[in-house]
């Protein structure tokens, strides 16, 4: 039995060591009235036994060297292994405990030779590009990363890559040009009736692609902390259009909830605010932030919205299934945003399970992001033909909820511009030819444009109810001329 399956299928004949208890089988109690550890061996969300590992993403893409390894040992939990090879003091509480997660982040080239065996070019990276964008990866994330195989996808995302250093054409520290449109520090208010709130400079795990990578740990130039918070929202209270805020950063998930409330209140207080977002990764490299005391805060602050970041299939763990479901019982819509990465996730197949994990997971793919032109991120970036061609292979293929809206956010300041594959081949005459999702060709009379390629307006059909009668029971169709 794959050792995903394991994990959600514990033998009743065994009973676990406390510590042992994996995490789907703790119940979520409404009544905790403590922080974390977010779950407690007596925690349970209950999976349903019948969940292949499939389910969560088709497993880990871990080399077979290293999964037999892990499969001929008899504990259920994936993280619970590997926290045992490589945080042997640590309880299952600690480990669950997104404090302790945070505070015990793999921040350095040392720190991250005693998990995975890095190559030469990484080591090499960790010389020169960590300096641009800092690094930081969770215990939790790292776990997912394969140790030997400097192609894994995750490890692509998070591990430093020389290639870092080098700026390419188009290339720029701020390429969505968002200083521009900043009335005051860490706010951005580009469209007209939302604002982007950047809260924090900090994320549980740091990607190498991120879009605001100039304000990571750069306090000194980036303001984005609660000293800050008031300016902003006295500007967002000053502007009545403003109806929309989308909490960012950083990550706001990796404040306190007393430091969330606090922003979260403040926003509720201003009368035009209708709706607020939160964009965030922390459900997928952080899944023990999502804890009852968090999101029994959130509800207050309803309608709250949370666009989360999605990369590979790979992240769509026990643990995350876990974070997402917690989230959507609080009633909190969920979205992805998932930055097409090449080498990533730019195969249809791999976006596929990624769109349709999602769904399981109750999050409705939102955006796929054409890779914005950062610094050193050439590497990353895949061609439009490619993200167009990965959209092809969705649209029809599986369901439409599965498919995201590919956008490229325009290079200084334009906005997110959706990309389409050409379905619509052209008219003839007033017949439009289409393309379907298998390329297949079919023909659409468009009536109304052939009556307003004549008429200024559409006269009516028929000027009494008498006619109209008169014309279904003779099976008399009258158009104007
Ligand atoms: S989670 Fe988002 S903000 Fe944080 S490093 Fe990744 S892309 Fe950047």
């Amino acid at each position: 039995m794959d050792d995903t399956h394991s994990f959600i299928k514990p033998s009743s004949s065994v009973t676990p060591a406390e510590d042992e208890v994996p995490p789907d089988q703790a119940k979520v109690s409404e009544n905790d009235s403590e922080e974390p550890p977010s779950l407690s061996p007596t925690d349970t969300l209950t999976l349903t036994d019948d969940l292949s590992p499939e389910y969560f993403g088709g497993g880990l893409n871990i080399s077979a060297e290293y999964r037999t390894k892990r499969q001929s040992r008899k504990t259920s939990c994936f993280n619970s292994r590997f926290r045992k090879q490589f945080y042997p003091d640590i309880t299952r509480d600690q480990w669950n405990d997104w404090r302790w997660q945070l505070q015990n982040r793999l921040t350095t080239q040392q720190d991250v030779m005693r998990i995975l065996t890095l190559s030469e070019t990484e080591k090499a990276a960790f010389r020169y590009s960590a300096k641009a964008l800092p690094f930081a990866v969770t215990p939790y994330y790292a776990s997912l990363v394969n140790p030997m195989n400097p192609a894994d996808p995750i490890r692509r995302t998070v591990i430093p890559d020389y290639r870092e250093t080098l700026t390419g054409t188009g290339e720029s520290c701020d390429p969505l040009g968002e200083d521009n449109s900043s009335p005051v520090p860490g706010l951005v208010h580009r469209y007209p009736d939302r604002v982007l709130f950047l809260v924090t400079n900090h994320c549980a795990a740091y990607c190498r692609y991120c879009t605001r990578s100039r304000i990571m740990d750069h306090a000194e130039t980036h303001a984005a902390s609660p000293s800050h918070w008031q300016a902003a929202l006295d500007y967002i209270a000053r502007h009545s259009e403003i109806r929309d805020v989308v909490l960012s950063g950083g990550d706001p998930l990796t404040m306190s909830d007393a430091m969330l409330e606090q922003l979260l209140g403040a926003l509720r207080k201003i009368p035009h605010i209708e709706i607020i977002r939160i964009g965030t990764k922390a459900p997928v490299v952080l899944p023990q932030r999502i804890t009852p005391q968090l999101v029994r805060m959130l509800k207050k602050y309803h309608p709250l919205y949370m666009s989360i970041h999605f990369t590979h299939p790979d992240e769509l763990t026990p643990d995350v299934f876990r974070s997402c479901s917690m989230l959507a019982d609080a009633g909190i819509p969920l979205g992805s945003q998932t930055v097409l990465l090449a080498g990533v996730n730019d195969e249809p197949d791999v976006m596929k399970r990624l769109m349709q994990g999602l769904l399981r997971f109750r999050v409705r793919p939102y955006y796929l992001y054409q890779c914005d032109p950062i610094n050193g991120s050439e590497h990353f970036r895949t061609s439009i033909d490619k993200g167009l061609s990965i959209i092809r292979s969705l649209r029809g293929h599986t369901s439409g909820y599965a498919v995201p809206t590919y956008v490229i956010d325009a290079p200084g300041g334009g906005g997110k511009i959706p990309l389409l594959p050409q379905y619509a081949l052209g008219y003839s005459g007033d017949t439009l030819v289409l393309s379907n999702y298998a390329g297949n060709t079919y023909s659409y009379y468009d009536h109304a444009r052939s009556i307003s390629n004549r008429h200024d307006t559409p006269p009516l059909l028929f000027e009494s109810l008498a006619e109209l009668e008169t014309s279904v029971e003779t099976g008399e169709r009258r158009f104007p001329l």
